[in-house]
């Protein structure tokens, strides 16, 4: 009764993201009423897992004892307060803790407080460390098939269409080099060679280069070898232009290490965090970068070459509590090494599915799992085929297209694994 009024309640009122809404009309929304762990909970009491991270962004579980309690602590103490000549005992702490878990070189942390605008702040200190150097250089480079967020400005550095093609008049400059097309290092070698050749005509032009390490999330999680991050940072510095590293769905763990630029034991020009960073609790988003960056911004103020770029909520100190959370978990538990298990077993479970007549391939890096599928038209919304035969069995897939994917918090158990995988391997057998 209570999911039905709040179906129709909201349906009145709310305009949701990433949703043709007119799809609501056959396609039942799904109220929660309570979340705990790995699960979603209804108002009827049918338990969801929850296969994506809601977003990819839950780490712990979702009503994390630990980190519930340091954000009440931080609630009767201080809940925000203007980052701009004040700070606070979270952010700095925060701070000390990302610069010290980070690839080296990266020694300042600059907040916002979603992903897009991160990749914003990126792009825009890229391209103004260059102009307070004399150098004016309004391009940037992207992968194909790459996603950075949907502000206007993280859009426009964007490669899918299905976002990107309706707004291409309002975009700003942007090229792309070809992704590797698969994980082998070969693919990694060719891609490499083609953004080579475009720095060749190009490299007075570009601030950056921006890329997701390792996973394009939103690109249908396509994966590609570490080896590409290691010839993109020489090419970088032989061009002299910024690598932008946006980890946002990477980060924290996803691709096996903390960091996907870990795996290729690279250190970018900025790395945009968010997504995992509060464990999934509240908006937040740092980029990090160098002192070297920084400096180039760092004069008297009438020389004009400060940074000026601010959100009301930067560095908000019940997020910044959340996260400090979100690490002292990942210190405390040993996360990345007790991962290794989920990672394998993940992998076991993922080989059942190759076999399938309708699967193209199956792949993984670290903590996602992927699984495209072949012989269905766009129309046919197989995707949707998937998140419905989930949700009846108790797990919430959200595929990507005709990529059905996992993406699950780090505290699933095995038997949770299980039924993640088997109601994905029915889904996919009923096509
Ligand atoms: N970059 C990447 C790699 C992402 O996956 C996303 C979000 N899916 C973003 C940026 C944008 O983050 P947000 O949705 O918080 O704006």
């Amino acid at each position: 009764m209570k999911n039905e009024q709040l179906k129709n309640r909201d349906l009145k009122v709310l305009w949701h993201p990433c949703t043709q809404m007119k799809d609501h009309e056959v396609l039942p929304l799904t109220p929660i009423k309570k979340a705990y762990g790995v699960y979603l909970e209804d108002f009827e009491g049918n338990k969801y897992i929850d296969a994506v991270s809601s977003w990819w962004v839950n780490l712990f579980g979702h009503t994390n004892q630990y980190i519930n309690d340091k954000i009440k602590e931080q609630l009767n103490t201080l809940e925000h307060v203007i980052l701009a000549g004040f700070t606070h005992e979270q952010v700095v702490k925060l701070s000390e803790r990302l610069i010290k878990l980070s690839p080296k070189r990266l020694e300042k942390c600059f907040y916002a407080d979603n992903g897009s605008s991160a990749v914003e702040v990126a792009l825009k200190m890229s391209y103004h460390a260059n102009l307070n150097d004399g150098k004016n250089k309004p391009l940037f480079v992207s992968l194909t098939n790459s996603y950075h967020g949907e502000t206007i400005g993280a859009l426009s550095v964007g490669d899918v269409e299905l976002y990107k093609d309706t707004y291409r008049p309002l975009l700003i400059q942007s090229v792309q080099t070809p992704v590797p097309q698969d994980m082998s290092i070969e693919a990694a070698q060719i891609a490499a060679k083609k953004f080579e050749e475009l720095c060749k005509q190009r490299a007075d032009e570009i601030s950056a280069i921006i890329l997701e390490p390792l996973i394009q999330g939103a690109g249908y999680m396509h994966m590609y070898h570490p080896e590409f991050l290691v010839l993109v940072r020489s090419i970088c510095d032989r061009y002299d232009i910024h690598l932008i590293a946006d980890e946002v769905m990477v980060g924290f763990g996803r691709t096996g290490e903390m960091f996907g630029c870990d795996v290729a034991g690279i250190s970018p020009d900025f790395m945009v965090l968010s997504k995992g960073l509060t464990g999934g609790y509240l908006p937040l988003s740092v980029v990090l970068t160098s002192d070297e960056i920084y400096m180039k911004f760092y004069c008297d103020y009438n020389e004009y070459k400060a940074f000026l770029h601010s959100h009301s909520y930067t560095g908000n100190a019940l997020a910044c509590a959340a996260a400090n959370a979100t690490l002292d978990i990942f210190e405390n538990d040993n996360i990345i090494e007790k991962n290794r298990l989920l990672v394998q077993q993940m992998a076991q479970r993922l080989q059942e599915f190759e076999p399938l007549e309708n699967v193209a391939s199956i792949r993984q890096t670290g903590m996602v799992c992927a699984i495209e599928l072949k012989g269905y038209t766009p129309q046919e919304r197989i995707g949707l085929k998937v998140y419905e035969y989930g949700l009846k069995n108790g797990v919430l897939l959200r595929p990507l297209g005709h990529v059905v994917y996992f993406m699950p918090p780090y505290i699933l158990n095995e038997q949770e694994c299980d039924k993640m995988f088997d109601v994905a391997y029915e889904a996919i057998q009923r096509l």
